[in-house]
């Protein structure tokens, strides 16, 4: 059979068998409604809040913290809006987010804030929209890890920025959308600082369709889907039990696989990135280019499956078309946005000039990638590139 690469992990992974075998009893056998008051019920109360127990554990966060979603998206829209009605004040956010935020914001009249050349937010251009907005600002949203170059930001660096602008407690709340880094980076270290939190199952081996707000108290949120009052009156809905056990099964997995993942999946990543700068003139990596030879891991945090590269002279849509025809799906930024035509605005606030963006690449990792995956990677991108630029 024609070899097969998914190079395109940040955009989703594969059920973990562990995870779907976990989930299985919940969707015939144990199929009772929580909200009810019998036996069956009970039963899926009790597998709820074992799940809600064991994600508290791995986030290092309260069971009550932790508001189940239909995922990241839905998270990150109750974060920066605060609920229905929206909270007062202007939302503030990195210019690199998700849309999940980044819309939101806008939607809001809110305002962003820079980043630098590799993706992090800007800390002085953070504190100076702080001094300028005074008491108006209603949250700052930075995410851990970006889904497109996969740069990680250091959020005891922003929880200090906002310390320092309003020193009374309760401060304004830090939100963090960290849906890609929690397959990679220990949450409890990392996001201790953040007073709520987006998570999403399937860029984990979890399940599609299932993630949580985590709302650290004091601060509150209110709901953003009204109906029957679960989630302590943050989030309607009858819980989806087997996304829920499938979310916390394939957490602690994630967790508990943490380090010898990251090592592998470095190791390929940084084969990778080294072979594609060696094989194709004029492929930069996009976090800590410029360099040839040096993997993205370099001087910027990256996440250990990231590898976005940008190709010069060659058009991303054309080059994936090849990819794709050779064996490797990969995408060329956010997989939300692909089909799109402008330039991603994550590469644009990192300054990457639109010829360069063109070419953008994201080949993303994830535990399930394997040497041979990456051999193939290497074998069909520079005939790809050379195929494309030919063409342009
Ligand atoms: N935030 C980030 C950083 C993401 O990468 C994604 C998914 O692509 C989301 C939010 C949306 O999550 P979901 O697919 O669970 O709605």
């Amino acid at each position: 059979m024609h070899p097969l690469a998914d190079l395109d992990h940040a955009a989703t992974t594969r059920l973990r068998p562990q995870v779907a075998e976990a989930m299985a009893p919940f969707g015939s056998v144990r199929y009772g409604n929580p909200s009810g008051s019998h036996r069956l019920a009970r039963d899926a109360v009790r597998a709820v809040d074992d799940a809600r127990e064991r994600l508290a554990q791995v986030i290092g966060c309260e069971p009550g913290d932790v508001v189940f979603t239909s995922g990241g998206t839905e998270a990150d829209n109750q974060a920066v809006t605060g609920g229905m009605p929206p909270r007062p004040g202007v939302p503030v956010c990195s210019a690199v987010e998700h849309h999940a935020v980044l819309d939101v914001v806008e939607a809001l009249d809110g305002r962003t804030v820079a980043v630098d050349a590799s993706g992090r937010v800007d800390l002085e251009a953070l504190a100076s929209l702080l001094d300028e907005l005074g008491d108006r600002v209603s949250i700052v949203s930075v995410m851990l890890a970006n889904n497109e170059v996969g740069t990680i930001n250091d959020l005891s660096a922003v929880a200090a920025v906002i310390a320092a602008h309003e020193p009374e407690v309760p401060r304004v709340p830090l939100h963090t959308d960290a849906v890609q880094a929690a397959a990679w980076l220990d949450l409890r270290t990392t996001t201790e600082d953040a007073q709520m939190i987006s998570l999403s199952a399937h860029k984990l081996g979890g399940p599609k369709g299932i993630g949580a707000l985590v709302v650290r108290r004091p601060t509150t949120v209110r709901p953003l889907i009204l109906g029957g009052g679960q989630e302590r009156e943050r989030r309607s809905g009858t819980l989806n039990v087997a996304g829920i056990v499938g979310f916390a099964a394939a957490m602690e997995l994630a967790d508990a696989e943490r380090e010898a993942t990251t090592l592998r999946v470095a190791a390929l990543r940084d084969r990778l990135a080294a072979g594609l700068v060696s094989a194709v003139p004029g492929l930069v990596l996009t976090v800590g280019g410029g360099h040839p030879g040096v993997p993205s891991s370099g001087a910027t945090a990256t996440l250990p499956g990231a590898c976005h590269v940008c190709v010069d002279g060659a058009d991303s849509e054309a080059l994936l078309f090849l990819l794709e025809s050779d064996g490797v799906m990969a995408s060329a930024g956010s997989s939300c946005a692909s089909g799109a035509q402008e330039a991603s605005h994550v590469l644009t606030a990192m300054g990457v000039p639109p010829h360069t963006a063109r070419g953008a690449l994201r080949l993303s990792l994830g535990r399930d990638s394997t040497s041979a995956d990456v051999d193939l990677a290497l074998r069909v991108v520079p005939s790809a590139v050379e195929r494309v630029r030919a063409f342009s």
